[in-house]
């Protein structure tokens, strides 16, 4: 098979990188999914990806990342630290520095080694809280560097970059899954699946955009 037709999603179990997984079944013959285990606060949420990879019937790699952990305690792998939205131009508590820029390397050497030239992530600058590893700009750089640090021709691919979670929900939609994004996955910072508890500010977001969408609908 070739190359062009072959793709790699960082996939966490997520509203958002379920919906890229979707997005990525529609254009490519072949994808695989990659996840990373960084000590996840949840550690339900390597079990929705795993079931969500099993149902699909595709290839899952989960990588073993807890160094990230070591190194950068955050609010998403110590139950300790609170979550918490950063004050004006302060970062959130959730932000794990560095994280996209090794998942993506990661997700790209695994890309090099099944084939691939294609790699997607679930990563928007319209929402991004501040994370300045979601920004565009720091993608097309890293696809750069990527492609110069292993001479190869990757692309990112970024399905969500621009939209809002009312348009994600909308996109769901359109890839004909609406309803089993909303029920499968986990958002949820305190680790309960589809609506979530409806109080970490991760539920409310997602609430939030699906009301949105549904007054459209
Ligand atoms: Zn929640």
């Amino acid at each position: 098979m070739k190359k062009n037709n072959r793709a790699v999603v960082v996939f966490s179990g997520g509203q958002d990188s379920t919906t890229c997984l979707f997005w990525a079944l529609d254009r490519f013959d072949h994808v695989e999914l990659v996840t990373f285990d960084y000590n996840q606060r949840h550690h339900q949420e390597i079990d929705v990806a795993k079931e969500i990879a099993k149902q699909q019937g595709l290839k899952h790699h989960i990588l073993d990342m807890s160094l990230l952990n070591q190194l950068a305690p955050n609010a998403l792998t110590r139950q300790e630290i609170d979550v918490e939205h950063g004050e004006d131009d302060e970062l959130p508590s959730t932000f794990v520095p560095g994280r996209n820029l090794l998942f993506l390397s990661f997700a790209a050497i695994l890309a090099k080694q099944i084939d691939a030239k294609h790699i997607i992530t679930g990563v928007c600058e319209t929402d991004f809280s501040g994370y300045p590893d979601c920004r565009d700009i720091f993608i097309k750089s890293l696809n750069v560097t990527l492609n110069l640090s292993m001479d190869d021709d990757f692309v990112i691919h970024t399905p969500l970059m621009w939209l809002d979670k009312a348009q994600t929900w909308e996109l769901a939609d359109n890839l004909g899954v609406f309803e089993y994004v909303k029920e499968k996955t986990l958002t949820c910072y305190n680790g309960l699946r589809g609506s979530g508890c409806g109080e970490c500010p991760a539920c409310v977001l997602r609430q939030k955009g699906l009301e949105k969408y549904m007054g459209t609908r």
